[in-house]
């Protein structure tokens, strides 16, 4: 028997799993930290994007196959060390994301209201770790910093009215907090313009159809539109959504301003964030970024930084501090030791994008591994939790999770998440 743990249940761990689960003689462990399954598809995918979040369908036929095994609520670092499982496991697979923000590094971002997009995005999807972050939403100015399509996601969130919830599994305390915002200027800060943007045209058109709040793109900020011939097709549509934007202004009570050639330079604040201050840049030849010296000041209680993740480093394991990743050779570690998805690449793609990696991953594995090395698997590990007193969370109890969830339901939000770890286990019945 060949033995494989992956660490991490989101989009990379269970496209690793699926294909490693189609081989003889092999069983998989999918391990992760928090007792329900799913990582981004859960927490991350925003909740109004619910077609999105369907493909954990998929991964639940994955997680149902003999040999695939969840193994919730157990910590690699801290319940498990990683030597640990490498001696156990004939491979371990490291699919742990990139659940850190990259910091923003300019004075003032430790004020309160400055808050990362992980942690924002966290809170309004029901993650365990940001279920107190209590975001201020009482002031009319925010700042979304960056211009990819998490910076899109925040804004849209915040623009929503209370009805345009309605089925999606957005947690009650977010939907309860939004729907007393007195946010009125939303403002999407990029450092650089129009053509440089990390916007897909779908997620970008979304903010054409708000119930109250228009996109405004300064047309002075717009290249000349002959210049749009010579983006790739998709980048193309995403600027004819800022071109109609430009074009046609439509008065709706909140705005959402798209702030082009401007860098945050600074966040100030009375004990808290009450302005960033920005300065204008323009591009050199290679399109970077550079300011010209002029600056200026957006009123904002709330900062929200959406300019990219980082896999959270693991002490033993080699890192790419510069890129925020694993240090990998196409996957491969150490041996016996692989990454896949937001942990080997970095956080860019799709949720899709990690379906040909996990196979790719999951093929080197294979081949590496050969018959296996008659190594412990999973009695192993399960020796080693029991002996430490540690009971994982099974699929069928994150099965018992789902149906409490379902019945919480009943009395308010359709789609109701848990937000506490407490309140999970509580329905395990532990
Ligand atoms: P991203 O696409 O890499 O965008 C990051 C943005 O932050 C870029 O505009 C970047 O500008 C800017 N930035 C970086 N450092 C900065 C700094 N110091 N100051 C100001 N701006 C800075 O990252 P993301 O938005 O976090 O998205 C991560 C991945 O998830 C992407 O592949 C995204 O497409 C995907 N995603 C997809 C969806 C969806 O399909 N619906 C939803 C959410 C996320 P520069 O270009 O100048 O570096």
């Amino acid at each position: 028997m060949r033995h494989v743990a992956i660490v991490g249940s989101g989009p990379a761990g269970y496209y690793t799993a699926e294909t490693l689960q189609k081989a003889e003689d092999i069983a998989v462990d999918v391990i992760d930290r928090l007792p329900v399954p799913y990582g981004l598809i859960r927490t991350g995918v925003a909740p109004d994007h619910q077609s999105i979040k369907a493909v954990s369908r998929r991964y639940e036929g994955v997680a149902l196959a003999d040999n695939v095994r969840f193994v919730g609520h157990v910590s690699v670092g801290t319940d498990v060390g990683i030597d640990e499982l490498t001696q156990l496991y004939d491979a371990v697979v490291l699919a742990t994301g990139a659940p850190n923000d990259r910091p923003l590094g300019i004075p003032g971002a430790d004020l309160p209201g400055v808050i990362g997009s992980a942690a924002f995005v966290g809170w309004y999807n029901g993650h365990p770790d940001f279920a107190d972050l209590d975001p201020p939403l009482d002031s009319p100015g925010v700042a979304v910093i960056g211009n990819g399509n998490v910076a899109l996601d925040v804004a849209r969130i915040l623009a929503k009215t209370p009805a345009e919830f309605a089925g999606s599994d957005i947690v009650a305390h977010a939907r309860d907090l939004l729907a007393t915002s007195n946010i009125r200027h939303i403002h999407i800060l990029g450092r650089r313009g129009p053509h440089q943007i990390a916007m897909t045209p779908k997620e970008l058109g979304e903010l054409g159809h708000l119930e109250r709040a228009s996109p405004r793109v300064d047309p002075a900020d717009l290249p000349d539109e002959g210049d749009d011939a010579l983006l790739e097709p998709g980048m193309r549509k995403s600027v004819t959504h800022l071109r109609q934007f430009a074009a046609n202004p439509v008065a709706k009570p909140v705005t959402i301003d798209f702030d082009f050639f401007a860098m945050p330079v600074a966040i100030e604040g009375d004990a808290r964030a009450q302005r960033v201050v920005v300065e204008r840049t323009q591009l050199d030849a290679d399109l970077r970024s550079h300011g010209t010296g002029e600056t200026y000041a957006i009123e904002a209680g709330l900062v929200v930084s959406c300019i990219g993740y980082q896999t959270p480093p693991i002490p033993g394991v080699p890192y790419e501090h510069g890129r925020g990743r694993f240090a990998n050779d196409e996957g491969r570690i150490l041996p016996g030791l692989y990454c896949v998805g937001w942990a080997r690449r970095g956080p860019s793609g799709t949720i899709g994008t990690n379906k040909p990696d996990g196979a790719r991953i999951a093929e080197m594995v294979l081949e590496d591994i050969g018959r296996g090395g008659g190594k412990a698997g999973r009695p192993g590990l399960d020796a080693l939790l029991a002996g430490r007193g540690i009971a994982p969370v099974t699929f069928r109890d994150w099965r018992k999770i789902e149906a409490a969830e379902v019945a919480a339901a009943l009395e308010g939000n359709p789609r109701e998440k848990f937000v506490r770890v407490e309140a999970m286990i509580e329905a395990i019945g532990r």
